[in-house]
């Protein structure tokens, strides 16, 4: 390719809007361009990139033994009320009518559709398992579309979905998944962490997300890993042994106190003389549309999807004011928001693990400037019903396999996967026969990569001040040859007749042929992030070009002679080859 001729333009500034280095850079170095919120276009070299990231999961979910297949986009509502999705799934299904008014939406996964299809084909144990994948763009009317590829409304999925007879052959393949995963992303240059999470609007039990760990914002999760043991689990449902505190408040007896204009914890412990771990906090959310208020240990934090998954819901968010004085008034409570506490409450309350051991404790009770102090859960207010696990895990916990300190970093999610179990199956009616003639729901696994989210992830992993630094094996193009200066003609010569070899030795190379200055020209191949520019400049008059190595920064003089076997050598050492069926069917 001549960069004169190449779809390109690249910006000295940032854009605005883009507040993490993929986005920024993509937009920069010309890769994409927004459309509207969350919806992109992908330029030349970003297709590039996208084909590569594809190509490496293709291979890698052949050789595993998935077959690929292409499913619509378009499906109809029918499909997922039978699963019980049109409902639950929200406002993130881009949703819309035919001419017909009849109900469609945009596939933002596809479990529906594969089910119908395999219900429809397989009737017979003889026939499964099967592992059926395909790679397409995706819709999710997401709430918060930002970091530009990383969470987008339209972005390309690799999603894949196995069909068992067995649990265990379930298991089987899940850690065959879970193999090829790390091989996926192992060769676009990430290195993940398979962590326990929680499993969404997707459904079944066991579930583990592959995370690129990150110390920036672009991570828009919270992982928490064992400095002792391989324990790693998403923070939306990591546990962790719960740090011993003193949980006595040390009154004796209960009694109402004033604490005028008192609302936070930290406030309220420092007013009455006691420890925060003393202080049962009330706070009210509402899940799916319901009021519930939420108990916890005043010096421990709520993790909302635990305490939505408690609650049974789908959707959860903090109350507003104007809610809190709703609900508050539906229990007769004339209270302000700072002073709530559980008892008198009539609508649903679900507390931690945490609460169950306070004594003599701290708590609101709902007149505005007041507390409850020295309360006892027997004797004061009773013991709310629902007592479970909605701690937010937290650095410096104990891990709840080996007793371990838990660290904290952010992730990246790129890939994940799930043990669905006969959740869709049973739901649709999808059947097989088993060998002793019984007719049984197939037991199903789903597996997800975010290639758009995968290719944004490796910018986020390799960039400096000038620019992306792609990975070999991911890179729209391998190397970039700069003459310095086009108007020297034998300079253009060489620089052309190099761009040539490298052409025929299947060298992915970019000329750039453009009458720039020398300064421009390299900040471009900088900024795009060409793994190797080789310059032919000055030091031709010996015979020699300079070659730059993107990822380490190294410089080196080479002879025309040598530059070729140089190049394609490192080309090719720098691109992990596919893994073989055999090595996969090994296990
Ligand atoms: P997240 O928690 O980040 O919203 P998810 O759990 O909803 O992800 P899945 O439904 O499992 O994701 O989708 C499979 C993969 O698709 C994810 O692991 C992620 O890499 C990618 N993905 C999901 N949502 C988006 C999005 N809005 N933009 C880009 N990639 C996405
Ligand atoms: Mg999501």
């Amino acid at each position: 390719m001549r960069m004169s001729k190449l779809f390109i333009s690249t910006l000295r500034e940032n854009p605005t809007d883009a507040e993490v280095a993929s986005h920024q850079l993509l937009v920069r170095a010309g890769f994409i361009r927004r459309l509207t919120s969350g919806v992109y276009n992908y330029l030349p070299l970003m297709l590039r990139v996208l084909r590569k990231v594809e190509n490496i999961v293709r291979e890698e979910m052949n050789a595993a033994g998935a077959q690929e297949l292409l499913m619509p986009v378009l499906q109809p509502a029918e499909i997922w009320i039978e699963s019980g999705r049109w409902q639950i799934y929200g406002k993130n299904l881009m949703r819309l009518k035919d001419r017909h008014e009849r109900d469609c939406c945009l596939g933002p996964t596809h479990e529906e559709v594969i089910t119908t299809i395999v219900k429809n084909e397989i009737n017979s144990y003889k026939r499964l398992p099967v592992n059926l994948y395909q790679i397409q763009n995706k819709f999710r009317d997401e709430i918060r579309p930002r970091f530009g590829l990383l969470r987008g409304r339209e972005f390309i999925m690799k999603d894949a979905y196995s069909f068992h007879v067995t649990h265990e052959c379930l298991l089987k393949e899940y850690d065959n998944m879970a193999k090829a995963y790390t091989k996926i992303f192992k060769r676009c240059g990430l290195d993940t962490r398979m962590v326990q999470s929680d499993s969404g609007t997707i459904g079944g039990s066991v579930s583990h997300e592959f995370m690129v760990l990150t110390h920036t914002d672009s991570g828009e999760n919270d992982v928490l890993y064992c400095d002792t043991c391989d324990y790693s689990a998403n923070s939306d449902r990591a546990e962790s042994i719960l740090l011993t505190a003193n949980t006595d408040g040390g009154f004796a007896g209960s009694e109402v106190v004033d604490t005028p204009a008192v609302t936070t914890i930290e406030n309220l412990a420092q007013f009455l003389n006691v420890e925060e771990s003393t202080i049962c906090k009330s706070m009210i959310y509402i899940v799916d549309k319901e009021p519930v208020l939420a108990l916890i240990r005043g010096d421990q934090a709520i993790e909302e999807i635990k305490l939505m998954n408690a609650a049974g819901g789908n959707e959860i968010r903090i109350a507003s004011d104007v809610e809190v004085d709703h609900y508050l008034e539906k229990s007769n409570i004339h209270s302000s928001k700072g002073f709530i506490g559980p008892k008198g409450i009539n609508f649903r309350i679900i507390a931690d693990l945490s609460v169950k051991d306070l004594k003599n404790f701290v708590v609101g009770c709902n007149q505005t400037d007041k507390h409850l102090v020295g309360a006892n859960w027997d004797s004061d207010i009773g013991l709310p019903e629902t007592i479970t696990d909605i701690r937010l895990a937290q650095k410096g916990d104990k891990c709840p396999v080996c007793e371990g300190h838990l660290l904290i970093t952010r992730g990246i999610e790129v890939g994940n996967i799930f043990q669905l179990g006969i959740k869709y199956s049973k739901a649709m009616n999808a059947t097989f026969q088993d060998e002793n003639g019984q007719i049984n729901p197939y037991i199903m696994g789903c597996y997800g990569i975010g290639v758009s989210r995968t290719a944004a992830a490796v910018v986020e992993s390799y960039y400096d001040d000038n620019g992306i630094k792609w990975p070999m094996s991911v890179a729209p193009y391998h190397v970039i040859v700069i003459p310095v200066n086009v108007k020297d003609q034998e300079q253009l010569n060489i620089a052309d007749n190099l761009y040539k070899k490298l052409l025929t030795e299947g060298i992915e190379v970019v000329i750039d042929d453009r009458e720039d200055r020398a300064g421009v020209k390299f900040k471009d191949a900088d900024l795009i992030g060409f793994p190797l520019r080789i310059t032919c400049g000055k030091t031709l008059s010996e015979g020699n070009v300079e070659l730059k190595n993107r990822m380490t920064g190294e410089l080196k003089t080479i002879s025309l002679e040598e530059i070729i076997p140089i190049v394609k050598n490192l080309v090719v050492t720098n691109i992990m080859p596919k893994t073989s069926e055999a090595e996969y069917a090994k296990c």
